[in-house]
């Protein structure tokens, strides 16, 4: 069974998320937990906590079906201490609220190493912070997407989220979600079918697809291997629809929430519709 949705707004509220989800035909849905954009957040409260789990019932959305995502400031490898505690702070703060929530996973974007330090040491320091996180928290997996390799951000070749894994303690609550638009602009061709073949056997030899606990479905504004993240709704960017229908067609996308990230948030619902229609 496919798990299609998007990253939907929670403004006004993380009860929100799920009734935006439902109204546009989603049956999985992304959110941040906390205004993305800044560093502190007041706590949730037990009104939003019980009403967010009450809507998520309402609308058969249960937690393999949500991929909440961490805030974009947040930096797990940074090569200076006091920031990298700010950032491991915050990313504890994210986990709990997950916690809170009654969510199994949180997205979130390896680390940057700013030319500060070498690639291998900032990969160990992001390895060490999901280690120290991951000890203080119950129940909620880190899920390491890959990125498309701009400015100084790493996780945009498996080898470097293999590594990252490897010095996770514990695997059993570690994950990962590819981001289509992210592999394509990062050098993985993933739009011929030949290569969209080589492309997850070799997620699959270098990761395992076990890991796979999420996709982001978006295609993408930048040419194959550019490393400039810019999203597109499906079918207007570089990458084009027929990937996408290979993976509403592909059992090993079964049972995982694909969220679009698509930039225009009103044409999800038909995004939404024509990738279902397109599942034979
Ligand atoms: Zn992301
Ligand atoms: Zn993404």
């Amino acid at each position: 069974m496919k798990y299609l949705g998007a990253h939907v707004s929670a403004s006004g509220g993380v009860e929100n998320a799920p009734v935006n989800a439902h109204k546009i035909g989603a049956k999985a849905f992304g959110l941040f937990t906390k205004n993305q954009r800044q560093w502190v957040a007041k706590p949730l409260q037990e009104k939003n906590i019980s009403a967010f789990k009450k809507n998520c019932e309402k609308y058969g959305y249960r937690p393999f079906q949500i991929l909440p995502h961490d805030s974009y400031l947040i930096n797990l490898g940074h090569p200076v201490k006091e920031a990298l505690e700010k950032s491991r702070k915050a990313f504890l703060d994210e986990m709990q609220r997950c916690e809170q929530l009654g969510l199994d996973r949180l997205n979130f974007h390896p680390g940057s190493h700013l030319n500060q330090t070498d690639e291998e040491s900032c990969l160990k320091t992001i390895a060490e912070s999901v280690n120290i996180v991951l000890d203080r928290t119950k129940g909620v997996a880190a899920i390491i997407e890959n990125t498309a390799g701009q400015g100084t951000n790493l996780g945009y070749t498996f080898e470097q989220i293999r590594f990252i894994i490897d010095h996770i303690e514990d695997k059993s609550r570690t994950g990962v979600c590819i981001d289509t638009a992210h592999a394509f602009s990062g050098g993985y061709d993933i739009k011929s079918a030949e290569g969209f073949e080589k492309t997850f056997k070799s997620i699959d030899d270098i990761i395992g697809l076990s890991y796979l606990k999420g996709m982001h479905l978006n295609d993408s504004k930048k040419a194959p291997g550019s490393r400039v993240d810019r999203h597109a709704p499906i079918g207007e960017g570089t990458l084009g629809s027929e990937a996408f229908i290979r993976i509403m067609n592909d059992e090993r996308f079964d049972n995982i929430p694909l969220i679009l990230e698509t930039p225009d948030d009103n044409l999800w619902e038909k995004e939404i519709a024509f990738l279902y229609s397109a599942a034979v």
